[in-house]
């Protein structure tokens, strides 16, 4: 601990750990941005900002504006006027006229244990869960509204990431927020193409389509993911764009399956992320606007799978099973299906075609001779007892697939980075 001397108000400098959440609408603002507006505001009080961390929290969240992302700063000052901060850049910056923006901002000098933070990256939580532990710590906070943005801001300061990616965010200027954005296109695909697969998702290649520049008024101009600070600095100094306002690189649970749980068909609960092990029962079949469903089964039951058109080329992959596949299904359970994120075909099924056997005299098909009864020439009255049984090679292979880079979510592990140990 050090007392720091400002003039004449003497500052106690001590570790402190700010969460915040749920300051933005589908009309503007984005946490990350006034994460990275506080990390400067705290950094211009001479206090030092030892990480900037974004989490991902539960992506089945129906109160979320878009990616359930919550900020936590790790930084050294006097904990009191960091509050006093961070509570005046919310009221300054958060959109409080949705009624779905419900912020919520944490200062603890405890970390609280991940507890909290695995139930919100994986399940529901509450409210009152979030104060409790609040309470217990000693924490300051305030809650706006709802005051709903108290879980993610307690989720982040609870986080433990063993597992961790990178993202640099390049925020505009706040004169052109919500005018078209200007990056160059040719500079995104040259900076994939020089760094991946160290960093991922910031253009679909197979697809042909700029993954990393949103579409939404938020002030995010681009975003580029990767494994290392070093690699999204790498790439994000090849792109050309308009002259961004800030940028700040975040430590993230991104792109690591920490929402995933070993699910059960059967036990599977509603807006839970799973992994479920079965064989294919229905084949795959794809319905009214392009989407494939096919079911799973175990012994315990049977589950929908859904690949839906937005994951475009991944259903070419999914039409492929057959009945008896053994595969490990990958995503969220909503509504009574699997959304599948990615799958692995752990073994396949023989594919084959059983007709009549042919009559060796005549060269002709024989035909049934009834249930049971086996088959009989027509024209020599010759019998056979087995049909003729033709195997058809598969075209698809064991192995994991996933989704393109345009439909996945920001907590599905990329296989670029390695195929999960299942
Ligand atoms: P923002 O950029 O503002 O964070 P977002 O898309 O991340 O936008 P929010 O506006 O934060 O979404 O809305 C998500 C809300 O859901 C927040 O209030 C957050 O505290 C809450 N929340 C997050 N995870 C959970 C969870 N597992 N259970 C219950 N509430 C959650």
């Amino acid at each position: 601990m050090q007392i720091q001397m400002d003039g004449a108000c003497p500052y106690i400098n001590i570790d402190m750990l700010i969460g915040i959440d749920d300051t933005d609408s589908p009309q503007g603002m984005c946490t990350t941005y006034l994460g990275a507006v506080l990390a400067r505001r705290l950094i211009r009080e001479h206090m030092q900002v030892r990480e900037a961390r974004l989490v991902r929290l539960n992506p089945n969240v129906t109160w979320k504006t878009r990616g359930n992302a919550a900020i936590m700063l790790d930084v050294e000052g006097d904990a009191g006027r960091a509050f006093a901060i961070a509570c005046d850049l919310v009221e300054e910056l958060a959109d409080f006229s949705c009624e779905k923006t419900n912020p919520g901002v944490v200062v603890t000098e405890q970390k609280p244990g991940p507890s909290f933070y695995h139930k919100a990256v994986k399940d529901f939580c509450t409210i009152d869960e979030a104060v409790a532990i609040l309470e217990k710590e000693g924490a300051r906070y305030r809650g706006w509204k709802k005051c709903r943005g108290l879980i993610g801001a307690t989720a982040a300061v609870a986080s433990e990431l063993p597992d961790r990616t990178s993202e640099i965010l390049v925020y505009r200027e706040p004169a052109r927020f919500g005018t078209p954005r200007s990056v160059d296109r040719q500079s995104l695909f040259d900076a994939e193409a020089a760094t991946f697969p160290h960093t991922w998702d910031t253009v679909d290649t197979t697809n042909d389509v700029i993954v990393c520049v949103p579409h939404t008024p938020d002030p995010v101009l681009f975003g580029i993911r990767g494994r290392s600070p070093q690699w999204v600095m790498a790439a994000r100094q090849m792109v050309c764009s308009e002259k961004p306002g800030l940028e700040q690189i975040w430590v993230t649970n991104q792109g690591t399956d920490a929402h995933l749980l070993n699910g059960t068909i059967g036990a599977l609960r509603e807006g839970l992320s799973y992994w479920v092990r079965g064989t294919i029962a229905d084949p795959p079949q794809t319905g009214t606007g392009g989407h494939v469903s096919f079911t799973v089964t175990d012994a315990a039951g049977t589950v929908r799978c859904m690949a839906y058109e937005p994951t475009k080329n991944f259903r070419q992959i999914v039409r492929q099973l057959i009945h008896g596949d053994d595969v490990i299904a990958v995503g969220s359970f909503k509504k009574g299906s699997i959304n599948l994120e990615k799958i692995r075909v752990v073994s396949l099924a023989n594919a084959e075609i059983i007709r009549p056997p042919f009559c060796t005299k005549c060269s002709k098909r024989m035909t049934s001779d009834g249930k049971g009864k086996g088959w009989k020439c027509k024209k020599c009255g010759a019998r056979a007892d087995v049909p003729d049984v033709q195997e058809i090679p598969r075209t698809l292979e064991p192995g994991w697939y996933e989704v393109p880079p345009t439909a996945r979510r920001h907590l599905a592990r990329p296989l670029c980075r390695g195929t999960p140990d299942f």
